[in-house]
């Protein structure tokens, strides 16, 4: 039994529900789980939950049907997100919510060139949490057993040169302690899930802990492990499944894919899968990986080595650099159908000054300078709580970012400029009903706000109704215009008057204005989050004509002295990959051939290019152009130059990371 506690209880009340619990034969145990501080109560003993819940300073009791309870969902139906860092005050790494976070690194530390050759490179691809052992659980003792606490330091020091932090394997509790110091997560290996002294020894050390499954363990003997680390202290636990003992002998392991959505039924932990162990040969983990993420994981651990082929342990299951960096690509790609987004964070390595926005780029935000931004302000959104935007948003600056919600675009790009805003989202184009053309003339409207960065958001509409309401019911659906025409072929077949609204989210919380019987003639279509922000009933899930139906939002900020926007702190100093542009061309034959000329003849690559009256001109036409940046910041900077010449109402919007 699990009693949370109220936020402001005082140490009297605690005292007394402690008093109350051990008067009726439980054993308490004080800890955190998420934000809240819990009492766990274990034993025999009885007690009328009604009763407790009544003393002073008790928010909630929970009684839960598992015997795993601080880690059963049960107990806390939001996910739990896990923060690893490297420091005490420094930057997080999270696992959980809505990211994934990648971990890559060799099996075993081998040598100083070897982890900081690997660090660099799997770093540079995008991995977030560096992996290694240092002490290493070999089936052979004769086979090589790891650097130690030689291999750790160096391990450290590479993580630390790279801007993660590290995870490694603590395999007794008498090393516990003399790694906890450069240790920023601890794992707790497959053949020691079992090892409940050591469960309860690194536990209580209150570092972040990844648990991997046991070869021959049951989920539920797994999750009782996690319980084993929470209850000992645990600050935040994530599961990994690296594959289990079957009667197939072909790989490794069996990777046990449906342990994903069991796990994430039965537990708010994050949970992330190891490729490698599971599978064991090197051409099957991208596609094991790139499975467990379409299953739900949270992340994944992977092992990479420079020189798989003279690796001292695990070289067939580990991953050349560039097979790794073809997987993150790949994984980058999924991530949105999945409803994700793969977590970046800021590299410490300064880059050199940039000659033009194409070359990486110092910015506000990165390590060298304190955090700015949506650390400190608000990033703003247009409509309201649960809005896809603010979905966006949350991808791109976490669940906990403050945040602004305006009630237009205009709001929007106005809150940027008078500072009150340090980032906003908006929404640029949706792939099945092209631009938002709004947003274009806005950035034409406000020269002073540049893009600095852009999300690609998977959007399953919902038709959203009052409990009650059935389709018999409804007479009439709200929703913006995109939702309607995103929509199409479901409403088609019914004949509701539509009527459109500002924005999806101000459309369902429009319902809960309605009383009596019209409480269930009304719907709207929006996000399931709308749907959870405002406690209303989802009557039929993914309705948008076709399911692959994305909206490409840009971050977008006032820009700095260089011109540019600075990167948002989730991105650092990753660096620019797109940019984006708005020009006119003359009434003359060739006019835009010339400019796209320009464009190829430096090898740079459009993907995007869209014509678009100009508004007050007749039949005059603006082009939306997004581009590819060439690798050198010089081809670029000449191209922009000659452009600029050619053309009329040149607008540079920025350069930025784009999405895949
Ligand atoms: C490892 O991750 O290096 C390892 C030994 O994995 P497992 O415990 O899953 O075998
Ligand atoms: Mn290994």
């Amino acid at each position: 039994m699990i009693v949370i506690l109220s936020k402001g209880i005082t140490g009297r009340d605690r005292a007394l529900i402690r008093s109350w619990l051990e008067e009726r034969s439980f054993t308490c145990r004080e800890q955190t789980l998420g934000d809240d501080a819990v009492i766990g109560a274990a034993g025999k003993g009885t007690a009328d939950i009604r009763e407790l819940a009544l003393l002073p300073g008790v928010e909630r009791v929970a009684a839960t049907s598992k015997p795993y309870e601080l880690a059963s969902r049960e107990t806390k139906s939001a996910d739990t997100i896990v923060s690893v860092s490297a420091a005490p005050s420094g930057p997080a790494v999270k696992i959980g919510g809505s990211r994934i976070t990648i971990i890559a690194g060799p099996c075993a530390v081998e040598s100083r060139e070897q982890i900081f050759e690997t660090a660099a490179r799997v770093r540079e691809s995008g991995a977030v949490l560096l992996r290694g052992g240092a002490y290493k659980p070999r089936t052979s003792p004769y086979a090589f057993q790891g650097l130690g606490m030689q291999g750790l330091e160096l391990m450290k020091a590479a993580g630390e040169a790279e801007g993660m932090p590290i995870v490694t394997e603590v395999v007794s509790p008498e090393l516990a302690d003399a790694m906890k110091d450069l240790t920023d997560m601890f794992q707790i290996g497959a053949r020691n899930m079992q090892n409940f002294e050591l469960l309860k020894k690194a536990g209580a050390l209150k570092k972040p802990v990844l648990l991997k499954r046991g070869p021959s363990a049951t989920i539920e003997e797994w999750l009782l492990s996690a319980e084993y680390l929470l209850a000992s202290g645990a600050n935040g636990v994530v599961l990994c499944e690296r594959g289990i003992r079957t009667f197939e002998t072909y790989t490794r392991n069996t990777l046990d894919i449906s342990a994903i959505p069991v796990v994430k039924r039965l537990s708010h932990l994050p949970v992330i899968v190891d490729p490698s162990h599971a599978v064991g040969i090197r051409a099957m983990v991208s596609s094991a990986g790139l499975a467990a993420v379409a299953a739900g994981a949270d992340g994944l651990t992977v092992e990479v080595h420079p020189k798989p082929d003279t690796a001292l342990s695990d070289g067939p299951q580990s991953l050349y650099p560039a097979q790794f960096e073809r997987l993150m690509r790949d994984i980058e790609a999924l991530a949105p159908v999945v409803g994700k987004e793969l977590l970046r964070t800021p590299r410490p390595a300064v880059l050199p000054a940039a000659p033009s926005p194409a070359a990486g780029r110092r910015v506000p935000g990165g390590p060298d300078t304190p955090p700015s931004g949506a650390a400190e302000h608000p990033v703003a959104f247009a409509g309201e709580s649960g809005a896809y935007a603010e979905q966006a948003l949350m991808r791109a600056f976490g669940e906990d970012a403050p945040r602004r919600a305006c009630p237009s675009f205009s709001a929007v790009f106005d809150s940027l400029l008078d500072g009150s805003s340090a980032f906003a989202v908006v929404p640029v184009e949706n792939s099945l009903t092209g631009s938002i053309h709004e947003n274009y003339d806005l950035f034409l409207r406000y020269p002073d706000i540049a893009l600095a960065g852009e999300i690609k958001l998977r959007i399953v509409h919902c038709l959203i109704a009052r409990e009650g309401a059935s389709l018999d019911t409804i007479v009439e659906v709200r929703s913006h215009s995109q939702g309607f025409a995103q929509c199409g072929d479901f409403l088609k077949k019914h004949h509701w008057v539509l009527e459109p609204y500002y924005n999806t989210a101000a459309a369902v919380a429009s319902l809960l204005g309605e009383e009596g019987a019209d409480r269930t003639r009304a719907a709207a279509i929006a996000g399931e989050a709308a749907a959870k922000a405002y406690g209303l009933h989802i009557l039929k899930e993914g309705i948008e004509t076709n399911p692959l139906n994305y909206t490409r939002f840009v971050i977008a900020a006032r820009k700095g002295e260089n011109g540019e926007a600075p990167a948002p702190p989730s991105l650092g100093s990753v660096r620019a990959n797109k940019a984006s542009l708005i020009f006119s061309v003359s009434d003359e034959p060739g006019a835009l051939f010339a400019c796209l000329k320009i464009l190829s003849g430096r090898g740079i690559n459009l993907s995007k290019l869209e014509s678009r009256p100009i508004q007050g001109r007749p039949w005059q036409y603006q082009f939306y152009v997004d581009l590819r940046l060439p690798e050198t910041g010089e081809d670029f900077s000449r191209a922009l130059a000659a452009l600029r010449e050619r053309t009329g109402d040149f607008r540079y919007l920025g350069a930025y990371r784009g999405a895949v």
